[in-house]
């Protein structure tokens, strides 16, 4: 399958695209995961993307439009498809997507949109810890690890995003209304979208989202 996961931070992409992935049997992009890990590398996408993801800004078009189309042109993503999570962000970034999937002659599937209110993604945010290894993501109050700071998966650190402080998201969630948003109605006029409530439990939601990919 071909599957984008669109919404606002927060709204639980993250959480549902590690559970997707095995169901739809596709690879996962993470386009904040590919920025993070290049930002701690030091290399130079890394470097340039540093300067925007710890404002909470979006990194350029060109930087995160070349990095997406060359990871979709791999084998493992022409074979098995993808689920893309943080990409497209922009409606530049959806029209090279489409561009690029014309030329290998595929299609999207879907585009799932998480919807969830500014105040509850802030929330959730706020109580966010992330695996420091393999990213699994908990929530100090509605899913915390079974021992504190530790990853229950991988026994790794868990740790709090830099970018995920009140200051930062709120200029991500004004991105998202400004940036992002619109695309909602680029995928409606494909006839492609669908929205999922996401304020529900994580269970809740994935149940939905099966069932809506017929996948259940
Ligand atoms: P969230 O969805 O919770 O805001 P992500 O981990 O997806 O977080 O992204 C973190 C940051 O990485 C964004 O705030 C932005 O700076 C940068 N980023 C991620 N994806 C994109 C993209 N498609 N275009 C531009 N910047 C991006």
């Amino acid at each position: 399958m071909r599957l984008i996961l669109l919404g606002a931070p927060g709204a639980g992409k993250g959480t549902q695209a590690q559970h997707l992935k095995d169901t739809a049997k596709s690879s996962l992009i993470v386009m904040g995961d590919i920025l993070r890990e290049a930002i701690a590398k030091k290399t130079p996408i890394g470097l340039e993307a540093e300067k925007y993801v710890h404002k909470g800004a979006l990194v350029p078009d060109k930087v995160v439009i070349e990095i997406a189309t060359s990871r979709i042109d791999a084998k493992d993503c022409l074979e098995n498809g993808f689920i893309l999570d943080g990409f497209p962000r922009t409606c530049e970034q959806a029209q090279a997507l489409d561009k690029k999937l014309l030329a290998q002659k595929k299609k999207l599937d879907r585009v799932i949109y998480y919807s969830i209110s500014d105040e509850i993604a802030m929330e959730r945010i706020c109580g966010r810890l992330t695996c420091t290894k393999c990213k699994a993501i908990y929530h100090i109050v509605s899913s915390p690890p079974k021992k504190t700071g530790i990853c229950d998966t991988c026994g790794s650190e868990l740790g709090h995003r830099k970018d995920d402080s009140p200051e930062v998201i709120r200029e991500r969630l004004k991105n998202y209304h400004h940036e992002t948003e619109p695309l909602l109605q680029y995928y409606k006029k494909q006839n492609i979208l669908l929205e999922i409530d996401a304020k529900c439990s994580e269970d809740v939601i994935l149940k939905d989202t099966l069932k809506k990919l017929n996948l259940a």
